[in-house]
């Protein structure tokens, strides 16, 4: 690991119409952002009620893509995942 700076994926926060709020996180991979291609759609899915939503993100960043339901303001936290 030889990267000197940390990049910090770009975030973009969504409302679905379920009123789920999500950030649609990537990374913009660019090296020339002046001379960038076109932007590229991409399907995310909601994290509340798993519809799928279109979503532009400039090219090369739709493999980087990743949907992060937005903290709410419910105080007991939901352990996901780990070991069951
Ligand atoms: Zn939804």
């Amino acid at each position: 690991m030889g990267l000197a700076a940390e990049r910090e994926p770009k975030r973009s926060p969504h409302r679905c119409d379920c009123g789920q709020a999500f950030d649609v996180c990537y990374l913009d991979d660019r090296r020339d952002p002046s001379r960038d291609g076109d932007p590229v759609t991409v399907d995310v899915s909601c994290p509340g009620c798993g519809r799928s939503r279109t979503f532009t993100v400039p090219i090369g960043a739709e493999r980087t893509v990743t949907v992060e339901a937005s903290e709410s303001e419910h105080e007991d936290l939901v352990d996901e995942g780990g070991g069951g």
